[in-house]
């Protein structure tokens, strides 16, 4: 059965292709039958959001998506729910995933171009960090580009809002995906969710850099050894100051933005987009 709001929803837009698989259900392109406009909708089965969890963490992305709006963040435009499924109507960003762009371009990006979408990732995450939300699954995956070349960060999923935080004023849930963890979240003593957001930050600059995951073998003692030696100096050193496993001593995200690698050719999107 769907309620009536999921009906009228269902019923103002004309689902088209699947754009992508989630872990609860597909994303699918959909047009609004009113102003023609083009929308992705995510639509999820409350049969395999069997847990509790797993229902919290949908409310959880619905609850954070409307806190933010912000040109390089995904934007939820509404929401409906039936017995059986939950609608997320969001802002449509049609040039793949950032791991696809990379794939498309042997691998790797040419620095100006890495140094460009950084700037913007870099852009979204310090907006929703001066929201007090914390992503916390950021990986190439979860990074779209739009038709003009512009990052929208998406799935907040796993994000933390401010009451999620514990009395020592710390996160304390290990979440996220293996090759962009930061190390202090595997360690189960409480972390900040802002710097563990910039290490996986500093990982995807990596691949976009490098052309693969620097951990996959998770072996952060070599990492002095991993960053090529081909990189121009300023990444170089802008890599190893995110990618530093002490996060006392990781680099803050007001000093990546002031970092020189970080400052040439920066242009923010600016509305309208
Ligand atoms: P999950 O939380 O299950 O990982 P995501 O929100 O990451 O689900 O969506 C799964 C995939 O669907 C994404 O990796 C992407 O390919 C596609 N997708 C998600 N949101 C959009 C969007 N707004 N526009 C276009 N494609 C999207
Ligand atoms: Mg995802």
């Amino acid at each position: 059965m769907v309620s009536d709001g999921a009906r009228g929803l269902l019923g103002a837009y004309e689902l088209g292709r699947t754009l992508g698989e989630g872990n609860f259900g597909k994303v699918k392109q959909a047009r609004h039958r009113g102003s023609g406009g083009q929308f992705a909708v995510k639509i999820m089965e409350r049969a395999r959001v069997l847990s509790q969890r797993a229902d919290e963490q949908i409310c959880r992305e619905i609850a954070t998506l409307k806190l933010l709006a912000h040109p390089n963040v995904v934007r939820l435009h509404e929401v409906a729910a039936s017995k059986t499924k939950i609608y997320m109507v969001l802002e449509l960003v049609n040039g793949g995933e950032l791991l696809d762009r990379i794939a498309a371009s042997e691998g790797k990006l040419p620095e100006q171009e890495a140094r460009r979408l950084f700037q913007q990732l870099v852009d979204g995450v310090s907006y929703c960090h001066e929201k007090g939300v914390c992503h916390r699954d950021l990986k190439l995956e979860n990074v779209l580009v739009d038709r003009k070349g512009n990052i929208k960060i998406s799935d907040f999923g796993l994000s933390a809002l401010p009451q999620h935080l514990g009395n020592d004023g710390l996160l304390h849930t290990t979440c996220g995906s293996p090759n962009y963890i930061a190390p202090e979240v595997l360690q189960n003593r409480g972390y900040d969710g802002s710097l563990s957001d910039i290490w996986s930050c500093g990982v995807i600059l990596y691949v976009m850099l490098v052309g693969h995951l620097p951990f996959d073998d998770r072996n952060i003692v070599v990492l002095y050894q991993k960053i090529p030696e081909w990189l121009s100096p300023g990444a170089r050193n802008l890599l190893r100051r995110i990618l530093e496993p002490d996060p006392a001593e990781r680099i803050a995200m007001a000093e990546i933005k002031a970092h020189p690698w970080f400052q040439e050719h920066y242009v923010p999107v600016l509305p309208p987009y």
